[in-house]
């Protein structure tokens, strides 16, 4: 199975992506995470990605696709994949069909996590993750159960990113608007889009995905 989970900054795309990736053994391709990688590791790519990200601006196309062929080249052709913050633009979203039509594979679901402008500000501000495994929390919505501790790893260090600041938010949301929102009706022509409310409980949006997948 292959499945895009659209939706602005902080609707809630890496929170839902790792639950199914637990669930179901699938695979979350996430460009953020893969250009951050990047940006530590100093690549080219990552030098080159720095500054545009931290501005809130859009890498080019040409760069996150390439990232995303070579990720799903290096994972089973079994596995199913979760694409979680690409495609961002029209021409991601063309890159995006023939990537996965040169491996066998095609698109299932594109779920568009529907929210409030109005509460993304502070879920971003209020996000982090743990520093060894990853797994996202959030000041208000989602503590550790032991203060300070990973649920998942039981690590003691967490990291915020660079770009959770309202500042940038708010050009990561003009992006969303302007670039990425416009993908929806190709995919809706096709009859791929389902629409989740992603204002309800963290709990009751996986349960809503759940229901769609398994349809
Ligand atoms: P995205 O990947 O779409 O940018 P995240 O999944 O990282 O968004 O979610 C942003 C923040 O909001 C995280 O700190 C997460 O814990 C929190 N969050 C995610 N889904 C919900 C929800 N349904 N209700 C409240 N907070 C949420
Ligand atoms: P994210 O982790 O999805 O919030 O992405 C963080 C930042 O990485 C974005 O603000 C962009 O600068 C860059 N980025 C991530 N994915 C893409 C993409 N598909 N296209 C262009 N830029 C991206």
């Amino acid at each position: 199975m292959n499945i895009i989970l659209l939706g602005p900054p902080g609707a809630g795309k890496g929170t839902q992506a790792q639950r199914l990736v637990e669930r179901h053994g699938m695979r979350q391709l996430s460009t953020g995470d893969m250009l951050r990688a990047a940006v530590k590791a100093e690549t080219p790519v990552g030098l080159q990605a720095k500054a545009v990200m931290e501005r809130g601006e859009l890498v080019s196309d040409e760069i996150v696709s390439a990232l995303i062929g070579e990720e799903l080249d290096a994972m089973g052709a079994d596995v199913g994949a979760i694409f979680d913050g690409y495609p961002r633009t029209e021409a991601q979203a063309g890159s995006l069909d023939s990537i996965l039509a040169a491996r066998g594979r095609s698109l299932d679901h594109v779920i568009e996590l529907a929210v409030d402008e109005d509460a993304l500000v502070e879920r971003i501000t209020g996000r982090y993750t743990c520093a060894s495994c990853g797994k996202g929390y959030h000041d208000t919505f989602e503590q550790p159960r032991v203060p300070g501790t990973c649920d998942k790893c039981g690590s003691t260090e967490f990291k915020r990113r660079p770009d959770d600041n309202e500042e940038t938010v708010r050009t990561r949301m003009a992006e969303y608007r302007a670039k990425t929102a416009p993908i929806l009706p190709g995919y809706e022509a096709r009859g791929l889009v389902s629409r989740v409310d992603g204002m309800a409980d963290m709990d009751d949006v996986t349960a809503a995905i759940e229901r769609l997948i398994a349809d």
